[in-house]
């Protein structure tokens, strides 16, 4: 067969030469061990967290080494494709921190080893299916679905393996005549490898994370350009890795199994594989089974579920760290202040078996990490937050900064801070009270207190507030005011004789606190009546007492 009048007739119009685009990407200039690794999602319009998780490995790798992280839209396959989906993918990756060196934006392409988009470069894989065809090592095949059908049944029938290889690729070694004709005719074809490859031997490789594997050898004619000249992801990746020059490719580990084609075509093209990174699968307990995270029955999986839920985006990186490195919840406690990407991320680290996703554990990931935040982070987070899911929220945080963040300060910057919020969500039962807008309150007082005692507290603790008192004042008049009422001033005393008091110091400040919070939890009451100011203290208890009067008319 003449190879090269194969490759003229099927890529006549392609003039370019490998060497001439080899020329294009020359080898990146960057520090020894430097790593290049890209995010290649197809812009379907579902982000999920596995694309979040794939993406820090990159990312971290990139970056930990002084190396490159880049954006490639694999758009190749039309049907999947959504309009604004390449804008939604740059969005949420820089939601979540993590950024490009190169390659797709908004605004075009950014970096010398464009285009970035797959659709854009149908002329540089046709030169290299070009050059398959001429080494002899690629074909057209132009069995219609039809055919492919009945290939199918036969084998079934003769319980041979599926596929297009060995004695079943039966345009492999087509006359150039009949391939002529073919094409004369105008009859749609795709190109297919032809494989070298014995099914029945293996070959070993190592893969970052799965560590040595052993595999056989791929024997399938797999298609490398469809009907439309389009590549296939087989294809399509094995030439752009090689000339946007990555080093490691991180994806997930349901690309093993076709790990030898790729293994093949780099062989095929005379190109060095990249290193690949296999991550295990996000995995869910289901009862007491485990199971792969789905997109149709679990909403965690999308990445949307958490911008709604309000889970920050520290605090959501915070929890796939843990998820990825085993040994990052050990450094997190040694060192609480620091960022994320000041940790040694290592693909050692990383579970080769399936990550197990718990929301359970995020949530209290989530509380810690929240919980170690200045104040004016939360603020900040919490507005931005109800901008988009909660008006109501919004307008009275946005009507004063000030009062917002002394409230969220209550209880943080301290060795034990209180850990309050898991998503952002939680903030406005929070802080509800201190508005007066959102303040329902439910009287429930301690049961020992009897109504009278409720109103005499409420009411000469009116006289006594003074807003100027520091903490231990504060404290002293109210367990005074307790003594003077019968209380003991402190829990032991009432409970060594619980027959001589009617309760102790902490049922008036519980008093006091349902008065004033509406509630019968709340963050420290000393802080609390200062931050709302002595104004609404007062107007609180006189509601609350009249509230009892009311009932007891
Ligand atoms: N476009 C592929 C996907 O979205 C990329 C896999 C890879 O990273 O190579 O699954």
């Amino acid at each position: 067969m003449d190879t090269n009048r194969l490759a003229e007739l099927l890529f006549g119009d392609i003039t370019e030469t490998p060497q001439q685009i080899e020329e294009r990407y020359p080898p990146r200039q960057l520090p020894e061990g430097a790593r290049v690794t890209r995010m290649a999602p197809s812009p379907t319009g579902f982000m999920h967290l596995g694309n979040l998780f794939g993406a820090i490995v990159d990312e971290r790798l990139a970056h930990q080494s002084g190396g490159v992280f880049y954006l490639r839209i694999e758009d190749t396959d039309l049907k999947r494709a959504v309009e604004g989906g390449v804008e939604m993918i740059i969005d949420v990756f820089q939601r979540f921190g993590l950024d490009f060196d190169e390659g797709a934006t908004v605004e075009g392409d950014n970096g010398n080893y464009g285009p970035y988009r797959q659709r854009e470069r149908a002329d540089i894989y046709k030169v290299f299916a070009k050059k398959l065809v001429q080494d002899g090592r690629a074909y057209p095949c132009f069995c219609t679905e039809e055919d492919l059908e009945e290939m199918r049944r036969q084998q079934e029938a003769q319980k041979e393996n599926f596929g297009y290889y060995g004695r079943w690729a039966v345009h492999r070694d087509a006359a150039l005549e009949e391939i002529e004709q073919n094409l004369r005719e105008g009859k749609p074809y795709v190109l297919r490898l032809r494989s070298e490859g014995d099914g029945q031997r293996r070959f070993q490789l190592k893969d970052a994370v799965k560590g040595k594997l052993d595999m056989p050898w791929n024997d399938q004619d797999v298609v490398l350009l469809k009907s439309d000249g389009i590549p296939t992801y087989h294809f399509a990746h094995v030439v752009d890795d090689h000339l946007m020059r990555t080093t490691h490719v991180v994806r997930g580990e349901e690309w093993l199994a076709t790990l030898p084609i790729h293994v093949e075509l780099f062989k095929a093209l005379g190109w060095k594989a990249p290193n690949y990174v296999h991550t295990a699968q996000l995995m869910k307990m289901d009862g007491s089974s485990k199971r792969k995270l789905s997109k149709r029955k679990d909403p965690e999986l999308a990445l949307d579920f958490y911008h709604k839920e309000g889970y920050p985006v520290e605090c959501l990186m915070e929890y796939l760290m843990t998820l990825l490195n085993s040994n990052y919840e050990e450094w997190r406690m040694q060192n609480p202040d620091k960022d994320y990407k000041e940790f040694a991320f290592t693909t050692n680290k990383m579970s080769t078996s399936g990550a197990l996703f718990d929301l359970d554990k995020l949530q209290d990931v989530s509380k810690n990490t929240m919980s170690r935040m200045p104040a004016a982070q939360v603020y900040e987070l919490a507005l931005d937050w109800s901008k988009q899911y909660d008006a109501e929220l919004h307008a009275l945080l946005s009507g004063d900064r000030d009062y917002a963040v002394s409230i969220l300060n209550i209880g943080r910057g301290g060795k034990k801070p209180r850990k309050d919020f898991a998503v952002l969500g939680d903030v406005k039962g929070y802080l509800d009270f201190f508005y007066d807008e959102l303040f329902q309150p439910v009287y429930e007082y301690p049961e020992n207190v009897s109504k009278e005692d409720c109103i005499e507290i409420l009411t000469r603790y009116q006289d006594i507030y003074n807003e100027d008192d520091d903490q231990n004042d504060w404290f002293n008049k109210i367990t005074e005011l307790g003594v003077s009422l019968g209380y003991a001033a402190k829990p032991k005393e009432y409970k060594n004789n619980p027959d001589q008091y009617k309760g102790h110091v902490g049922d008036i400040s519980m008093v006091l606190r349902v008065a004033v919070s509406g509630r019968q939890n709340s963050p420290d009451m000393y802080e609390v009546m200062k931050i709302i100011g002595k104004e609404r203290v007062l107007s609180r208890l006189r509601d609350a007492a009249a509230r009892i009067e009311g009932a007891n008319e």
